[in-house]
Order: C-alpha cells, then structure tokens, then sequence
C-alpha cells in the first residue's frame, strides 16, 4: 500500500508526523481510539488535530482515475478498503464531464 501526502506549507515536522500516523491506521473498526491516542501522544485535542489533517491531501498512488490518470484523494482512512474493492474508478471531475456516461466501479 503506497500512499501521497501533499502537505500544506505552513505545517511543521512534528503535524508532518502526525499525519503520517493518522493515515497510518485503515481499519474503521476503533477509530476514535485512534484519534484519542494521536491526542495524548501530541498533546493535542480533536479540533486541533483535524485542523492539522485539513492541511493535508492524502492520494492513493497505485489507484488513478481510468480516464484522466488522477490518483484516488482519500478523505479518511475508511476510503482506503473501499478504494480498494473498486474494480475501476472514474474521478467526481471525469463523471460530472462525462454526463453520466462514466459510472463508479464496483
Ligand atoms: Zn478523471
């Protein structure tokens, strides 16, 4: 599993980490003890730490839209078993340009 981080310039060495171990973590199962534990580890609280997450675009790179090449941006770490399940994946700006006509792999 291979994943892209494109981070937001304003964010330091330490919020770099923390994404890292938010993205770190794709099973749904215990979520919100993982996001307790990246608080108490950095000291922070939950808005804080989506405030940092915000500032960082997360990219599948091994799974591209068949039509334009873009790879999958993830919103959370739950997309990265979806995503993989898929067959084939169009990306939103591909299927709204095509009408229709392209449709989301099963
Ligand atoms: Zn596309």
């Amino acid at each position: 599993m291979s994943m892209n981080f494109v981070f937001d310039l304003a964010l330091g060495g330490a919020e770099k980490r923390l994404c890292h171990k938010y993205w770190s973590y794709v099973s749904p199962s215990d979520y919100i003890a993982h996001l307790e534990l990246l608080c108490y580890d950095h000291h922070t609280e939950i808005d804080a730490l989506f405030a940092t997450l915000a500032k960082c675009q997360v990219y599948l790179d091994d799974i591209h839209c068949e039509y334009c090449g873009r790879p999958y941006q993830l919103d959370v770490p739950a997309d990265v078993p979806y995503a993989r399940r898929l067959d084939f994946w169009f990306c939103d700006g591909c299927i709204s340009f095509s009408g229709g006509q392209l449709v989301l792999g099963r």
